[in-house]
Parts: structure tokens; sequence; C-alpha cells
């Protein structure tokens, strides 16, 4: 096992890291930028090091102050958590040109799914089914209207290189279709430096199912149930549940199955997700891999035991998975809430400002990963999300209901948060009878205007 690690991430996931280190008896050292000095990540790790100022793109996007710091510290391996360096294929190689192991797959993964176009093509040839479309990435107008034609519009334009639900626009005839392309290459540019596109015809009201997978070194990959993640506004999700209420087990095994054929299929290891659409057949489609742990991850860790943080850095330091699939059981029902600093009234505008009172609720079945803690100041430089919160009880009605009382007792006093519309979402019949896909939040939205 490493004796110290360097978490190049801040935030919940830094923290939820830090207590996984713990666990194992690794030491662990905190990058932060000026802008989190107070930050909890930089306060609770075993040593934290300044590595810039508030910008990501001067301290948590940037490859050398981040390697610097963890060859200053003497780190044997870098956990980059998700979002900022995660799936950055030249910061994996980095890290091994510096003797330092990243707590991932190999960069040769990252770069091979982190192009989704590609990967699909991968995935197809493996034999998973996967939404039709453009083969890989489209190169003129000519060649994307004839593939729309063929698809039958609506059709969506995604971004390769795409993720958080940027670069993708959805074209409902072919009038559409090229400023529709113009502007998905126009975000993709900006966002990822990158402006390739693909064309996926429009699945009609999916639900997202996505599956984790856990893999080592050694050639044992797992599955490790599915994730519900149908609950969306603009293609991001808001909230998660384990199981999915429409998957019965013979789909989770067929859908486990295709997932350790894709992990395989690329020679992949440690953690991943397979992110599949769902249709009302329940036929299922492959739309991503990504490659690195979750912000959702915690509901499969209440339902299955099964500690993926812990895992991936145990992988990581060439050790082989504690467990085989024989192993894998889900137990109970668990629900993820995103809590963000936000105004929902406001159009979901982030609320930085500092945290006068907070109360967290607690109990049998209450986590809470987090990362705020009374008198913290959120800062306007990142993400707005500041806690997640996750029940698990012996069944859906119950997780449901504990996730009700949860949300009641949890108070943040000082700055807005989306907890009251988590609290309303929770209420909808929809959502209480187990069967709302991907567009439900959105058509709701619409119907309260
Ligand atoms: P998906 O896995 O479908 O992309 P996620 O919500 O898990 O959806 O993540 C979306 C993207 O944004 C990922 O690149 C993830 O790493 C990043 N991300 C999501 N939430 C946060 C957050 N709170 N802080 C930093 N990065 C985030
Ligand atoms: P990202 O990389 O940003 O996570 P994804 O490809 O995972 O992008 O898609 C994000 C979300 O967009 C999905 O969860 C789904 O709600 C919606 N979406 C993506 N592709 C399709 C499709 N072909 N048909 C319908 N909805 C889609
Ligand atoms: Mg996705």
């Amino acid at each position: 096992m490493f004796k110290k690690i360097l978490i190049a991430n801040r935030g919940e996931i830094a923290v939820r890291i830090i207590r996984a280190c713990r666990e194992l008896g690794v030491r662990c050292a905190a990058v932060y930028s000026t802008a989190d000095r107070t930050s909890l990540h930089a306060q609770i790790a075993d040593e934290a090091v300044c590595i810039g100022p508030p910008a990501t793109k001067d301290s948590y996007l940037n490859m050398n102050a981040v390697i610097q710091a963890a060859v200053n510290v003497g780190a044997e391996a870098i956990h980059p958590g998700f979002g900022f360096l995660s799936e950055n294929a030249e910061f994996a190689r980095l890290c091994e040109k510096n003797g330092i192991v990243f707590i991932g797959p190999s960069y040769k993964s990252i770069e091979m799914l982190g192009d989704k176009a590609a990967a699909k093509e991968t995935m197809a040839a493996a034999g998973v089914p996967v939404i039709p479309g453009s083969k890989g990435a489209v190169r003129s107008i000519a060649e994307a209207k004839e593939i729309a034609e063929k698809c039958g519009y609506p059709v969506l334009v995604k971004a390769s290189a795409g993720g958080g639900g940027r670069g993708i626009r959805r074209v409902d005839s072919p009038e559409e279709l090229e400023p529709q392309i113009i502007a998905a290459q126009q975000e993709a540019l900006s966002f990822f430096g990158d402006d390739t596109v693909y064309i996926e015809k429009f699945l009609v009201n999916p639900h997202h199912v996505e599956i984790q997978i856990m893999a080592d070194k050694k050639g044992n990959v797992i599955y490790l149930g599915e994730r519900d993640c149908s609950m969306q506004r603009r293609n991001q999700k808001i909230l998660e549940e384990c199981p999915s209420p429409i998957v019965s087990p013979e789909l989770r095994k067929k859908m486990g199955m295709a997932a350790v054929t894709a992990a395989k299929e690329c020679g992949y290891y440690n953690a991943g997700t397979i992110e599949f659409l769902v249709d009302a057949n329940r036929d299922f489609y492959f739309m991503e891999m990504n490659t690195r742990i979750q912000v959702e991850h915690p509901i499969t860790e209440e339902v299955t035991g099964f500690d993926l943080v812990k895992a991936q850095i145990e992988v990581a330091a060439d050790l082989p998975l504690r467990i085989t699939q024989e192993d894998v059981r889900l137990t109970g029902h668990a629900i993820e809430c995103r809590i963000n600093a936000e105004n929902p009234k406001l159009n979901f505008r982030p609320s930085p400002g500092t945290i006068n009172a907070l109360y967290v609720p607690g109990g049998p079945g209450i986590r809470i990963d987090g990362a705020v803690y009374q008198g913290y100041t959120i800062t306007p430089y990142y993400d707005s999300m500041i806690s997640k919160l996750i029940v698990h009880g012996s069944d859906r009605d119950e997780a449901i209901r504990k996730m009700r009382w949860a949300l009641s007792e949890f108070i943040v006093d000082g700055v807005d948060t989306n907890i009251d519309f988590q609290l309303e979402i929770i209420k909808q019949p929809e959502f209480i009878g187990g069967d709302y896909d991907n567009g439900f939040l959105t058509r709701y939205m619409e119907a309260k205007k």
C-alpha cells in the first residue's frame, strides 16, 4: 500500500478521499487554491499545499503545479477525484512520467474512452448495443444531413470530448441542423478545446441507467449494479437512486455483462461507469463510459456495502479486488440528493456567501458527503454542489420516507440552496411511482410556469 497520496481535487470528493485514506492508514496531502485556504479538505488533510490562484486553470487544472506538489510532499500516487484533471489522459501520462501512480485507469483507456464518438465505435465492434447515429465523428454538413435523415429527426449533435451535459444540441428538422452543429462546435471548442461532434438519434423519454464497474490490474472485472440517474435538468443529474426502479434482475444481469465486456474490450482497470439509455421496450444502448469515480458513487456503496474509493486506491497499488462477482449483493435501496448552493427560483443561479448556521440530518441510514461547515464562506469560483445527502432504506418506500425527513431537517442558513426543490421532487407522484424518464423534470418545471 502507498504511504502517501496527493488529492488533486477540492470540495466533498476531496474530503471523501481523505476519509478513505484514513481507513487505509495512508497519509494524505491536499492541494488548494488561494480561494480555498479555509475549505474543509485543506483543513483536515494531513498536509496541504497551495497550488495557485482561484482560477481553475491556474490551480486545480494546472498539471505542472499539481505534479510539483506531489513530488515536493513525496506522494507516491495522485487521486484525481471527479471533474478537473480526472479524465485528462495527458495528466495521467504526466503522472506516469514522473513516477507517480495515477489512481484511475491507464492513460490509454482514458484517451480511448474520452473520445465519445470513437468509444461508441469500439463498443459497437465488441457487440455492445449503441445508440444509432454517425459512425464516429461527422466531418461535413452534407454527411451530417445524410445521417440525420437515416436516423430520422429529432437527432442530437454531441461534442466528442463532452461532459457535464455540455455541448449537446437537439435538432428537430433539417433546417436547424447546420446552425446547431455550428453552435455545438463552438460550445465544445470553448469548454473542451476540441470542436469534434457526432450525431445520435434522439431517444424519446429514455431512462438514464448506468452500471458501476470495478476492475483490478490482474484482469478481474466486476459490476456493482446500476444507478438510475433519470432525474435531470439540462442533461445534468439532480437525484440518483440504486437500484433503478425500472430494472429487473434479468435486465441488470444483461446490462452488467455488457458493461464488463465493454471494460474488458479496452483493458480497463480501476473504477468506471458505463452509461446507458433504456427505452420504453427496456432495450438498452451504450452512451458513454466515464473513466473516474462518479458524483453519485455513494448510493452504490450503500446498497453493495463495497467502498469504491478504498478499492480505487487498492487497485492502483496493484492489489487484487477483495470480492468477486458472486459476492456482490444489492441490499435495500439508496437515494442521493445533490445539495447545491443555488436559487431554484432564480433559474438556479449560484448563491455564494457565508453559511451562518448549519444543521445536517442524521440517524440510521443517513449519510452526508459534504465539504462545508458553519462559518464557511462559499466562493463563486467553483461548482455549486456543497453536499450530498444519501439515504439507505430497506426498500424504496422506506428510502423515500427517510429522504423526505432528512431533507426537512437539513438547515443551511446564509446562502440559498435547492433543498426545498429536492423535497418538492421527491413528493411528486411520478417519482414515488418510480416510472419517471429523463424528460420528467423538464416537463414538470414547464407545467409549473
Ligand atoms: P456524468 O458522469 O454524466 O458526466 P456527473 O454529474 O457525474 O455526470 O459529472 C459531470 C461532469 O462534471 C464530470 O466531468 C464531473 O467530474 C464534473 N462534476 C460534476 N459535479 C462536479 C462538482 N461538484 N465539482 C466538480 N466537478 C463536477
Ligand atoms: P455527458 O458526457 O455530458 O454526460 P451524455 O452523453 O452522458 O453526456 O448525455 C447526458 C444526458 O443527455 C443523458 O443522461 C440523457 O439525459 C441525455 N441524452 C444523451 N444522449 C441522448 C440521446 N441520444 N437521446 C436522448 N437523450 C440523450
Ligand atoms: Mg454522461
